[in-house]
């Protein structure tokens, strides 16, 4: 889909217009990178929640689901490292006065190097035909070899920067790369300094008494905390997994990219307990697991993508990002890492329990390992929008913009339609109306054209419109029209369950 910012202003202004979201406290000039969900978002929201909750925690018989407080215990952030080290290094332009994330600019210069290098493959590609041989190009070419000496010296320096906290070599790097202000095009820039991204409050009401706690910045820590109260009430067996839904929150320095960066957001993730030694096994079979529940909804295999890290976390050995194809380009959509025993081992030490699962058949205990899958339910709902937004021009010249949502998630799935609002029509509607609405979300509208009507079902994604029209009185027939089709066809009123249910089955 390729950088398209016209296409995600589009999408942004349809997610308004359409009641999906809002800005938080519009009316009194909006909140930074914080927003509410409309009557269509929150459908298409709990959708994609029912969907994911279904898929890990009822289609595997040895994974199971709790919800977790969003306040905790303060040590507990100590323990996972996040009240040291749950940074990101920012810098500020003096003139625009508008701030960065350090590495984001750097970042941002490798990929913009990296694209050169691949505008002179293509280049070469063209001129030299079926004879070209990349491999030998990329490592020949004196172009070429200099972007990716750049590039290995930017990261290079990046990285080791970011791991000694050396963040006078960061701001020397940014300097060094030439980088300028997007907004100002200067390079007037301050100090690269740290930022802890965890929002923090008091408990208790009186000062003295009053304990820093912190909105958590992630959800997995409430899995691991309660490894041992799951493991025993639950009778689980290694392997199992432990899945939780719930808002985190963070302070985030940069977030103006809509819903993909938020400071309050909602997470799904997994944390799946394994015998040490097996992790990297189970890191390989989650990987492919969860692109295959991507894949399931019906988006094609082109807008998905593994980016394995090179970089690890100090507590991980193995970690893989799968992006989606954004119209900002490829953004990380989930996050699945092979997190070691760090935590559990953590909040042994920390806690002073002990924190181990006797495994029968080896006759020992042990400190299990933790493979964890971790998706961001907002980016997977804007992965959703940015995939399902289309205009279309039709035959008669019209135009329609259509929502091609996976009809598991689209947050209606029929609306009944009096063809008039009069003749009986309504009320035949309306009979119709109250069978279904008890399996599916439905809408009831008369008012408009009915080709009003239907685009405005279109623009929310409504897989099927039901139309009842004066022959229904007579036979008991109306019309089903099907959204991205635009097809009708005349079937009893006794079929439109079994139609819409058909639909909604997804492929596995
Ligand atoms: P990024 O590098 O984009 O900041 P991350 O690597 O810090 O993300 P994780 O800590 O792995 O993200 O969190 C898991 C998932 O949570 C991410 O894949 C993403 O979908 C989601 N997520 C993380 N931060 C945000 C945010 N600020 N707003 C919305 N979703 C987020």
């Amino acid at each position: 889909m390729a950088n398209n910012e016209d296409l995600f202003k589009k999408i942004i202004s349809h997610a308004k217009e359409y009641g999906f979201v809002f800005q938080s406290s519009e009316i009194y000039d909006g909140l930074s990178a914080v927003y509410d969900y409309g009557q269509n978002g929150a459908e298409l929201k709990n959708n994609i929640k029912e969907y994911w909750w279904k898929s890990m925690v009822r289609y595997h018989e040895n994974i199971v689901g709790i919800d977790s407080a969003i306040f905790m215990h303060p040590t507990i952030w100590k323990a996972s490292g996040h009240v040291d080290a749950f940074n990101d290094p920012m810098i500020d332009n003096k003139d625009s006065k508008k701030r960065y994330r350090a590495d984001v600019l750097v970042e941002e210069f490798i990929a913009k190097t990296e694209d050169k290098i691949a505008k002179e493959v293509e280049k070469a590609v063209k001129r030299f035909g079926d004879a070209f041989d990349e491999t030998q190009y990329r490592a020949t070419n004196p172009r070429v070899l200099e972007y990716q000496a750049k590039i290995d010296n930017a990261k290079g320096r990046l990285y080791g920067g970011l791991e000694k906290n050396d963040l006078a070599d960061i701001k020397k790097l940014i300097e060094d790369l030439e980088i300028v202000c997007p907004i100002s095009g200067s390079r007037n820039w301050t100090e690269v300094r740290q930022f802890n991204l965890m929002f923090s409050t008091q408990m208790g009401s009186v000062s003295e008494d009053a304990n820093t706690i912190y909105l958590r910045p992630e959800t997995a820590q409430g899995i691991f905390v309660n490894f041992l109260n799951v493991m025993k009430t639950g009778r689980m067996k290694i392997p199992f997994g432990i899945a939780q839904i719930g808002k985190a929150f963070r302070n985030e320095i940069v977030a103006r990219q809509f819903i993909f960066r938020m400071r309050e957001f909602e997470q799904m993730e997994m944390q799946f307990f394994v015998k040490p030694g097996t992790e990297l096994k189970w890191f390989e079979a989650w990987k492919q697991e969860r692109l295959n529940w991507h894949l399931s909804l019906g988006i094609p295999a082109k807008y998905y993508r593994f980016h394995d890290h090179e970089k690890l976390a100090h507590y991980a050995n193995a970690a893989s990002d799968i992006e989606f194809d954004f119209p900002i380009g490829f953004k990380e959509l989930e996050g699945i890492h092979s997190r070691t025993d760090f935590d559990l081992s953590a909040h042994q030490k920390f806690s002073g329990k002990k924190i181990t699962y006797f495994d029968p058949e080896l006759n020992e205990s042990y400190v299990p390992y933790v493979v964890e899958t971790s998706i961001g339910l907002d980016r997977t709902f804007l992965a959703m929008m940015s995939f399902a937004y289309t205009e279309e021009r039709l035959e008669d010249g019209s135009e329609r913009v259509v929502m091609k949502l996976p009809p598991i998630l689209a947050p209606v799935k029929a609306a009944v339609l009096p063809l008039v609002a009069k003749d009986g029509l309504p009320e035949k509607g309306r009979e119709i109306m109250d069978v279904l609405k008890y399996d599916f979300n439905c809408q009831y509208e008369e008012k408009d054209s009915i080709g009003k009507r239907y685009r405005r079902q279109d623009a929310i994604g409504t897989p099927y419109c039901i139309t009842v029209d004066h022959q229904t009185l007579e036979d008991g027939t109306v019309t089903i029209r099907e959204r991205d089709t635009m097809k009708q066809e005349r079937i009893d009123i006794s079929l439109i369950s079994n139609i819409i249910n058909e639909r909604l089955k997804v492929k596995r």
